[in-house]
């Protein structure tokens, strides 16, 4: 769709984008996928303002001049950083993202993640900004019928984080119905990596994610990686998931914006690199970057972990005009690594 109008002048356009002093507002902007997405804007010559808590979020990850620091479930706060800035659109990151912890504590996930998004459909309403794109996650499939998963996918998901994330999508549907609101929720499938250039990475306090932890047990920071579970249907009886590289990811926000400002975005999306590895072939992958050893243990699975999540991103690669540039799992971890080390000589 976009490779018509790419032969007219896509730099003229991106230079006028650029050109509005209407902000691009990035809520949860100090997290890892909305640091990384704040980067990408900027180098399309995007104004941005960033919101967070900080609550999970690192101030030295934003790379924009302005940070509001506010939680999404403070209407008043929100209000007021929503009058400070001309906003022509919102990326909504902010949210709590462990399945884990969801399973724990739903209530606290159902209040961030419901709740917050609601306070940023009100205030989006009341200030007439009608452009969003809802930073999702393949969690909305639950347990998937099929592999690779497309969009028309069953969604089905099976712990309460993926539920927020399901009820919040279906949400916009109702208020794109009733409000005119054009939105597009993006389904992530396995975030990973650090920025290209190493100026920012990944930094979750408790890690709970395969690569960094992986990693950190080739660094001597663990002891062992454990595995959860080793008797899944997949090809070694470890879990299987879609790592894309989270530059990769961060540019299909952009790309996703851009097609909705042009009117021609899809609803939903999924993003991923379309192919799987198991938990064995991360280790391996981390163990010939790292060129350590890494000891691992097995474990039992983890309540609510699907055997294998691949995406089929065929939709945002024909409607986006997007393309991962890691198709690979080892350069994407070389990256992670290459932060670890740099981050950790900083801290
Ligand atoms: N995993 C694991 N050990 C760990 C963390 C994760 O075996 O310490 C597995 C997990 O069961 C899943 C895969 O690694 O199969 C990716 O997990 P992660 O938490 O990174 O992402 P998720 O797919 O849960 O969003």
């Amino acid at each position: 769709m976009r490779s018509a109008r790419h032969q007219t002048s896509l730099e003229n356009e991106n230079s006028m984008r650029g050109m509005t002093d209407e902000r691009v507002l990035v809520t949860g902007g100090a997290g890892y996928i909305g640091s990384h997405t704040i980067k990408q804007l900027l180098a399309r010559g995007r104004k941005v303002v960033a919101l967070d808590n900080l609550s999970a979020g690192h101030r030295e990850m934003v790379l924009c001049d302005e940070l509001v620091v506010v939680d999404v479930t403070d209407l008043d706060g929100l209000r007021q950083a929503f009058s400070r800035y001309r906003i022509g659109a919102v990326i909504h990151f902010a949210a709590h993202t462990a399945v884990g912890e969801s399973v724990e504590n739903p209530e606290k996930y159902y209040r961030n993640n419901l709740l917050g998004g609601l306070n940023v459909l009100r205030l989006m309403q009341e200030r007439g900004i009608r452009t969003l794109i809802f930073s999702s996650s393949a969690a909305v499939y639950g347990e998937p019928r099929s592999i690779p998963i497309k969009e028309a996918h069953p969604a089905a998901p099976v712990n309460p984080y993926g539920r927020s994330k399901r009820m919040f999508e279906e949400i916009l549907t109702d208020c794109g119905t009733a409000y005119g609101l054009q939105h597009v929720s993006l389904r992530y499938f396995n975030a990973a990596g650090s920025d290209e250039e190493g100026q920012i990475g990944e930094r979750h306090e408790p890690e709970t994610h395969l690569i960094p932890i992986v990693l950190e047990a080739a660094a001597g920071l663990r002891p062992h990686i454990e595995i959860y579970g080793t008797d899944y249907p997949t090809r070694d009886g470890t879990g299987v998931r879609d790592y894309i590289h989270v530059d990769d990811l961060a540019r299909a926000h952009v790309a996703a914006l851009e097609a909705v400002e042009d009117g021609y975005a899809a609803p939903v999306y999924n993003l991923g690199i379309g192919r799987g590895y198991t938990v064995h072939q991360v280790i391996d992958a981390c163990r010939r970057v790292t060129g350590r050893e890494i000891p691992v243990v097995e474990g039992p699975r983890r309540p609510g972990d699907p055997p294998a999540l691949v995406a089929d991103p065929e939709r945002a690669m024909g409607d986006l005009d997007w393309r991962p540039r890691f198709t690979t799992l080892e350069p994407i971890v070389k990256t992670a690594w290459r932060w670890m080390q740099a981050d950790g000589v900083r801290s």
